[in-house]
């Protein structure tokens, strides 16, 4: 079961007894804490920070605390590019000792935690070291993760026969240079991976505007694929 919170709030995906919080940008803690059905932030397993921009990583440590009851059960995997702990860090040293693991991520492996096998398949191309994932577990659909990148070519390969695709799509159309997915490029993507259904998220202004979900239907029918945009809390029952 995936939980979308708000675009800033994170991922909470749940497969059994597994839990793993993915990008715990601003507000993380507040809409886990007043999520219905409750999500307990005790349970976590881990959490995957994409990237160390601010909007991932707000409130890592204000996570990490609750994963770990303040410092007081030492538990969990944080799952993170170097970069993120370096020219400042943004998960503070002090929380990283609540940690059981810290992993610092690289293109082209593979962590386990308890039931979900977790790959990653390449550096992505932004203003920081960041990476994605596809995660798999037994008897259930893959799942890709795409976080904020710029297009090239190399993403369609890396993420091809993953069977439900989450896309940060920040532009309704493509812009040079900022290094975020526009819509046309994150289709060709989807297009081309083809999985069973695909999920946008991280919504800018120009994809607001455009109300984007009121035209999955039709971006559905243009590309054979189900598409659907992500709404504050949704949750995805896999
Ligand atoms: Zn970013
Ligand atoms: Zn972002």
């Amino acid at each position: 079961m995936i939980r979308q919170l708000r675009a800033s709030g994170g991922m909470w995906f749940e497969v059994n007894d597994t839990r793993m919080l993915v990008d715990p940008g601003p507000g993380c803690l507040v809409r886990v804490n007043k999520s219905r059905p409750p999500l307990k932030s005790s349970y976590l397993d881990a959490i995957f920070v994409s990237h160390k921009h601010i909007d991932h990583t707000n409130d890592v440590n204000v996570m990490i605390e609750a994963m770990t009851d303040g410092g007081f059960n030492k538990k969990g995997i944080l799952f993170c590019p170097h970069e993120a702990l370096e020219n400042p860090p943004v998960i503070f040293p002090y929380a990283l000792k609540f940690l059981e693991k810290v992993i610092e991520v690289s293109a082209s492996s593979f962590y386990k935690v308890k039931e979900l096998d977790i790959k990653i398949p390449l550096l992505m191309r932004h203003q920081t070291e960041t990476y994605g994932f596809i995660i798999e577990s037994k008897n259930l659909p893959s799942i890709g993760y795409i976080p904020d990148t710029e297009f090239f070519p190399e993403i369609i390969t890396a993420y091809k026969g993953t069977d439900i695709l989450i896309v940060n799509v920040v532009f309704s159309q493509p812009r040079p240079g900022v290094m975020h997915l526009g819509l046309p490029e994150a289709l060709e993507i989807i297009t081309e991976v083809k999985p069973k259904k695909a999920i946008l998220t991280h919504f800018g202004m120009t994809m607001l505007k455009e109300r984007i979900w009121e035209k999955t239907e039709h971006l559905s029918k243009q590309t054979f694929i189900d598409i659907i945009a992500a709404s504050d809390g949704m949750t995805f029952k896999l």
